[in-house]
């Protein structure tokens, strides 16, 4: 018999399973649950952007890419960065394709951290952030935020947490659970405190796309003397609607990109080539109409989040307003519960999954998230569930 427990990486052995995989491994057992769970588009890939995949592999476009994606993909993505976050990354020795805005995060994490580095992470935030930096030997240390600052990350706050060893700090705004984002005054403010310790920035722009009531999104690495240490991640999955593509890209100043190049051309080699035929298209689509689809969806999601975020309010579970992504974060302490306990009494009641907060950091325990990239319908109906539900607990 081999002694796992004791020969394995003990960094990987010590790893929580994801608090999503946890609930839904339950939620999913469960006959005719309706899942306002799944942090993923629930439009299929439009059918200018899939066609193009679909004929790279007719047209037997079968082979590896160049490491760092195709060409003509790199171009394209160069010129989307410039006209939408106004910074000029060169496509010969800036940009990368990766498997996913989550490769991209690996990649950044590990050519930035050294075991004993400290990186800092906005708490509550996606789930994938805080083991890979462990998996590095550096320590992941959360940044608090709350309802009362809209979940941004605040000066005070950042400041708080920076200590000699503070190597970098990840910034998910767009926020997944939250739907909390940050606006060029919010990153103004933090700005001069990123330059003055002298650390990196992970700028996650995966939900950039998803921002309503007309807030612009900015990027931290459009500001003066940020370029050179931020590394941006983003990625074709949210507002493209193609998360199964498994499809995202890296920007980053040459020096560090060349890092990340390396780690992705040992461990992966290249995107999937089909993929990197649908984005191609995705993105020249919607250079010429544009932005039509993107635009229809990033609509559809503001309609739903207006719903839901309203019928929460109006039965008590306080929701501030969430401004980007798609998800909905309502307090449930009003029901004498926390995010777990109010998630499995609904599971058990009403048949309804939705992620309790703590899955995404300690500031999360008396949340829960809701997803909105659901129909109106599902949405409707999972409301008038919660509110039966609410009904019934105060009886
Ligand atoms: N960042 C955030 C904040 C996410 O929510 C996700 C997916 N849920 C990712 C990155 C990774 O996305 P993907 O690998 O599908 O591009």
């Amino acid at each position: 018999m081999i002694d796992y427990e004791n020969k394995v990486n003990p960094i990987a052995r010590d790893l929580k399973p994801s608090g999503i995989r946890k609930f839904f491994d339950i939620a999913v057992s469960r006959k005719n649950c309706i899942s306002l769970g799944v942090g993923e588009p629930d439009f299929v890939t439009p059918e200018a952007f899939r066609n193009a995949g679909i004929a790279s592999i007719q047209n037997g476009k079968t082979q590896y890419t160049a490491n760092v994606g195709l060409q003509e993909l790199r171009y394209a993505i160069s010129r989307y960065m410039h006209n939408f976050i106004g910074v000029d990354y060169n496509p010969h020795d800036s940009i990368m394709l990766t498997v996913g805005g989550s490769e991209g995060l690996d990649l950044a994490i590990r050519s930035l951290c050294r075991p004993g580095d400290e990186f800092l992470i906005p708490d509550p935030s996606f789930v994938s952030y805080a083991p890979l930096v462990s998996l590095t030997g550096a320590t992941p240390i959360p940044i608090k935020t709350d309802a009362e600052h809209k979940f941004k990350v605040t000066p005070e706050e950042l400041e708080k947490v920076i200590t000699p060893k503070t190597k970098g700090v990840i910034l998910p705004f767009p926020n997944n659970p939250t739907g909390a984002v940050m606006t060029k005054e919010d990153l103004a403010k933090i700005v001069p405190i990123i330059l003055k310790h002298d650390i990196f920035v992970i700028s996650d722009e995966i939900y950039a796309e998803l921002q309503y009531n007309n807030v612009k999104f900015t990027s931290i690495a459009s500001f003066p003397d940020m370029y050179e240490r931020t590394v941006i991640v983003s990625g074709f999955s949210k507002a493209f609607a193609m998360t199964g593509w498994r499809l995202g890209y890296i920007c980053a100043p040459k020096e560090l990109l060349n890092l990340m190049y390396k780690i992705h051309q040992y461990g992966i080699m290249c995107a999937p080539t089909a993929s990197q035929y649908c984005a191609l298209a995705a993105l020249e689509t919607s250079f010429q109409n544009g932005f039509a689809e993107v635009t229809y969806m990033r609509e559809k999601y503001d309609e739903r989040r207006r719903y839901l975020v309203d019928r929460l309010n109006a039965m008590g579970l306080t929701c501030f307003e969430p401004e980007g992504a798609f998800y909905a974060f309502p307090c449930v302490k009003s029901t004498g519960m926390d995010g777990e306990q109010f998630a499995y009494a609904l599971l058990d009641a009403k048949n309804v999954a939705v992620v309790p907060g703590i899955a995404f950091g300690e500031s999360g325990k008396d949340f829960v998230r809701i997803s909105y990239a659901y129909s109106v319908e599902a949405i409707k109906k999972a409301m008038d569930l919660i509110e039966e539900f609410l009904k019934e607990l105060k009886k």
